[in-house]
């Protein structure tokens, strides 16, 4: 539990029963953190090079994996707008940064997806230097969400944006999306193969379902303390 943060249930017990908002709100945010409450959720433009980047002002969390990983589902269930980021998208536009822009107070970016069977080649060629450009240059990125499919060893791609990651020293928020393809007694030995590729701890992974929506708020949280402020 992180520090400052105080579950006790004597120090709270519900005092109007359970339909206390406080007490709601305490069992449902178990680390006192309230929701981010979406004002506004706004398609900026897309870009494929830094000159053509919106202004770098506010600061910015980046999404990236591999396509049909669940990317689109995921960012349309954080911001709670089902058609934000267009699902199982096309090729063509996912090899574009796309840049939202949330309550006007911080940027989401949807990076292009990788390891589409379909892409050209010379398509395919051009998402290392498009993303590596924007991992090195982007002044306002504050953290990387990475997103891993449950039931996929991770690949090169995956791996590679790991390495810049930590090239660059830019905080990682790994996310294991599709979680409810597998049952919860099946789940940390369905982990086992994706933790031993990335190197990274079991602790580090917020598991994830854009179906039941489980991880929702754990994924906040880690996006707001990269935020470093409340972003709402
Ligand atoms: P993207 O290519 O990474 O943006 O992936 P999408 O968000 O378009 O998802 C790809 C496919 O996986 C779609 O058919 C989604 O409905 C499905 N999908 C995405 N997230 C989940 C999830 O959490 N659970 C389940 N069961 N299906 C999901």
């Amino acid at each position: 539990m992180r520090p400052g943060i105080s579950l006790n249930p004597i120090a709270f017990p519900p005092p109007l029963g359970y339909a206390s908002p406080v007490f709601v709100t305490i069992l449902m945010h178990p680390y006192g953190v309230p929701p981010v409450i979406i004002k506004s959720a706004e398609f900026v433009k897309s870009a494929t090079r830094p000159a053509n980047y919106p202004p770098a002002g506010l600061p910015e969390i980046a999404f990236s994996g591999r396509s049909n990983v669940g990317k689109s589902s995921l960012i349309n269930v954080l911001v709670g707008r089902k058609g934000l980021v267009r699902t199982s998208s096309t090729p063509g536009r996912t090899q574009l940064l796309n840049f939202f822009d949330i309550n006007g107070a911080f940027s989401l970016v949807d990076l292009p997806g990788y390891g589409f069977a379909k892409v050209p080649l010379a398509v395919k060629k051009q998402w290392g230097p498009m993303v590596r450009t924007y991992l090195e240059t982007r002044e306002s990125l504050r953290a990387v969400v990475i997103l891993f499919d449950i039931r996929r060893i991770p690949r090169e791609e995956d791996l590679q944006l790991l390495d810049w990651l930590e090239e660059f020293e830019i905080p990682t928020i790994p996310v294991i999306t599709k979680a409810d393809k597998v049952g919860k007694s099946h789940r940390e030995r369905q982990l086992k193969p994706i933790l031993e590729a990335t190197g990274l701890p079991r602790d580090a992974f917020t598991l994830f379902s854009a179906t039941s929506r489980e991880g929702r708020e754990e994924v906040w949280e880690r996006i707001e303390e990269a935020l470093g402020a409340s972003p709402a």
